[in-house]
């Protein structure tokens, strides 16, 4: 099965802290098995790490990473979500033809620099209109995998219990 990782560029720890949390948070929820944030955060790996060591699964984060050496270097698939690209409707059987072990999402938060686009090796819209990158990443992953990823077993200290009404959570640590 393919590895996916998201790459997350331009983040600015005083002002995206919320957005880049959802969008790691999403990228687990929907089968992703970690992200790389281009600008070093302590606090927000803090914060994802926790979400993982109490409902489970091995999502990794990353923070300060040399993103352009990165991004040229990944061996597999890299897909930037862009609302300029192929709409995913037309990429979509084109991007499971060229699946490989792993594959890199793009997302940005602001403007994302050409070179970007130039690096992906498909530059995909979730339609063509602005939205957010949390937003097309979930529709992103829940198309790919087909509905999968949100099937995961995270194997958490905390689990849901799926109930019509109010919350039953199952502690293993009590
Ligand atoms: N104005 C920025 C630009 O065009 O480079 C984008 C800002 S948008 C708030 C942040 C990110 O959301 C984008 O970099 C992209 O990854 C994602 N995004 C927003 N709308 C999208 C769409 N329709 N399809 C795919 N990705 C989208």
């Amino acid at each position: 099965m393919t590895e996916i990782y998201i790459l997350r560029l331009g983040h600015r720890p005083e002002r995206d802290k919320r957005v880049t949390t959802h969008v790691a948070l999403t990228a687990r929820a929907f089968g992703a098995k970690g992200i790389y944030v281009s600008t070093l955060d302590e606090e927000l790996e803090r914060s994802v790490r926790s979400v993982v060591k109490r409902f489970g699964g091995d999502f990794t984060i990353t923070t300060g990473i040399k993103w352009r050496e990165f991004l040229r270097n990944f061996e597999g698939t890299r897909v930037h979500l862009t609302m300029y690209g192929t709409h995913i409707d037309d990429a979509l059987p084109k991007v499971r033809t060229a699946m490989t072990e792993k594959m890199l999402i793009v997302v940005g938060a602001e403007k994302v620099p050409p070179e970007v686009y130039q690096a992906a090796t498909f530059n995909i819209g979730v339609g063509n209109q602005p939205h957010s990158e949390v937003a097309a990443l979930a529709v992103f992953l829940d198309r790919l995998k087909e509905g999968a990823g949100l099937r995961t077993d995270f194997h958490g200290r905390m689990t849901v219990v799926p109930c019509e009404r109010g919350k039953k959570v199952v502690n293993d640590t009590e």
